[in-house]
Parts: C-alpha cells; structure tokens; sequence
C-alpha cells in the first residue's frame, strides 16, 4: 500500500478527494459510483472521516478497507480521540491496518452534539491530536496526516500558538496536514508561511468545496470557520433563483481559487465531495489536471 506522502511527491500537482461514510444502501450506492467515476483520474487519495457513533465507525473502517482492497485507489482512513480509551483506539488502528489501510489522518475531533460545547477526555482517552498521532506512529509503519487552520482552529483565540500546535504535530510525526476550507487564497499561504517560518516544510493541501447550491453557500461559513467573502458573495448571491447558473458560477470560483494556488506551488488540492464526483471533476478537468488517458 503507498503512503500518501509518496503520492504526493511526484512534482506535478495532483487532487485528493474527502467522503463520508455511508448510512444506508441509497448512501453507499452514491458513494460508490462517485468512487469509481474518480478511480480513472488518479487522485492523489481519498479519504474517509470518522463519525462520532459506533455504527458510523464500523463504516469507515469498511469503507477505507474496500478502497484498499476492491480499487486502484489510496485511502486514508481518518481517526478521532472522542469518546475512545487508548485500547479502543489501539484497536482501530489494528482494525486499519488489518483491512490494508496504511495512511491515517489524526484528528482530535469536536465533542458530538455540540462541536462548541466543551471537550471531555475520555477517562482513558486523549486529549489533543498530537497524542493520537504519537499512539498511531507508535502502532506501526503508518503515513499519518493532521487537520490545519487556515483560519485558526475556532477553538483558539492566537493564530500563532495555534500554529505552533500544528507544528508540533509534525514534529510528533506528522507527515502531513490538510487545510479546512477556505475561499481567500491569502489566509492558506500566510498559514504556510507561517509553519515554514517554523521550518515545519511538509505537504499542506488546501481544502476546497465548490458551491454549488445555496445551500452549501450557508453551510460554508459555518464549516471554514470565518465569514464568506462580499466578492464571492457578489457573484453567487444573484444567481440564487437559477440553479444552473449558480452551480456554474461556483465551479468557476473553486477553478479561479485553484489556479492561483497551484502558481503558489501546492502539492494537491483536497476537494470536500459530499460523496459526489461531478463538480471536483469538472474543475480538476478546467484546471488541466486529468491524467491523458482518462
Ligand atoms: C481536514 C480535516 C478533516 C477532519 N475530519 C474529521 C473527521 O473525520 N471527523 C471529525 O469528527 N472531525 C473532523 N474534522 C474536524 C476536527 O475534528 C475539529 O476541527 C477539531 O476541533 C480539531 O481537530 P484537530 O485535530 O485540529 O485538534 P488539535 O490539533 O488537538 O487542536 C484542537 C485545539 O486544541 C489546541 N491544541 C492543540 N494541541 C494543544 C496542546 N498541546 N496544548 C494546548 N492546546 C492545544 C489547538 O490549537 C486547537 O485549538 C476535520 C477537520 C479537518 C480540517
């Protein structure tokens, strides 16, 4: 199984893609077919987030485990400390490991209900990422990424202290971190500025999800973690009654917003999906980035 970092390490830009796990048939037949309308394009890695609930979990270890075994494709199978002891997490990452998954992407993750409320440590558990990324290197040959912030994680109130968190978990052993989303190029290459300043050097990949609807449009703030630009607002918001134009329109943002970051010189741009395929192709397609033969 290929580590993500060897993924990453060809020279040209490449594209990762996020899913979920699936809850129903209906899910993971959606899933699927994303799945394999993006086998042919080569990303980089697709990768799969961890739930809150035991039966989302099950899921992602399933999902990551048919990625290894059924597709051409890396997966990296996300892991977070909530509600886990250390035992719980050991075996996790056995199960991973067992299904073929060699790439992880430690999380700490946000207390379930409330991702503001107030964070408990599991009486046996973790408390920050930079500890599940210690246990996991400590499990076995594991390529393991981090979350970063280009906005500051909304838990810190210092940009810099927070990057100094980040750092650390590079330097816990880390190989590298994607961005949650963002739509001003400026706040991602400050952030990695600000890890080079630290000589921290490993692959960042920016977080991108086109808006398509807006619906998504609402949901975006909220995920990024800062207010939605007024010049992406501009754009979008009087396309609002016409649903072709909108979702045209917001491929046409992500593709502008990806053009410029790949001219800063990033490895790969991690798309957010919704477990659909339709729009990461369309502007990995406008930027170029399709292998000749697919
Ligand atoms: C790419 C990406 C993928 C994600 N996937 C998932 C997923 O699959 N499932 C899910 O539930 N959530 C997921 N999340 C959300 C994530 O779990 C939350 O944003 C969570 O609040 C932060 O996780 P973290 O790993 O950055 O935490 P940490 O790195 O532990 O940081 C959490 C907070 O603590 C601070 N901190 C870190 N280390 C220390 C320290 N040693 N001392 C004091 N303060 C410290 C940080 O500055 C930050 O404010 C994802 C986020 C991103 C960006």
């Amino acid at each position: 199984m290929t580590a993500v970092v060897d993924r990453l390490a060809g020279g040209r830009t490449g594209f990762s893609v996020e899913f979920f796990p699936p809850r129903d048939d209906e899910e993971e037949r959606i899933l699927w077919r994303a799945v394999r309308e993006l086998e042919p394009l080569d990303p980089a890695f697709v990768s799969v987030t961890y739930g809150a609930g035991g039966s989302s979990r099950d899921r992602t270890i399933r999902t990551t485990g048919r990625i290894a075994q059924e597709t051409t494709l890396t997966p990296v199978a996300h892991l977070t400390a909530v509600n886990h002891s250390v035992a719980e997490l050991r075996n996790v990452i056995g199960w991973y490991a067992a299904v073929g998954v060699c790439n992880v992407l430690a999380i700490r993750g946000d207390p379930p209900g409330d991702p503001n409320g107030e964070w408990v440590t599991h009486p046996e558990g973790l408390t920050y990422a930079e500890e599940l990324v210690r246990l996991v290197r400590e499990l076995g040959d594991f390529c393991v990424g981090v979350a970063a912030f280009p906005h500051g994680h909304p838990r810190s109130t210092c940009l810099d202290t927070d990057v100094e968190h980040l750092v650390r978990k590079i330097q816990t052993g880390a190989e590298f971190a994607v961005a949650q989303l963002f739509l001003e190029p400026e706040h991602f290459l400050r952030l990695r500025d600000r890890m080079s300043e630290r000589g921290c050097d490993v692959p960042l990949l920016p977080g991108i999800m086109p808006i398509t609807t807006p619906r998504v449009l609402r949901k975006f703030g909220e995920l990024s973690g800062a207010p939605v630009p007024p010049a992406v607002l501009e754009r979008l918001e009087p396309l609002a009654d016409d649903a072709a134009a909108f979702r045209a329109e917001g491929v046409v943002l992500a593709t502008e917003l990806c053009e410029r970051l790949i001219a800063e010189g990033v490895p790969a741009l991690h798309f957010y999906t919704l477990n659909r395929s339709k729009a990461t192709r369309e502007v990995v397609s406008n930027l170029g980035l399709l292998p000749a033969r697919a």
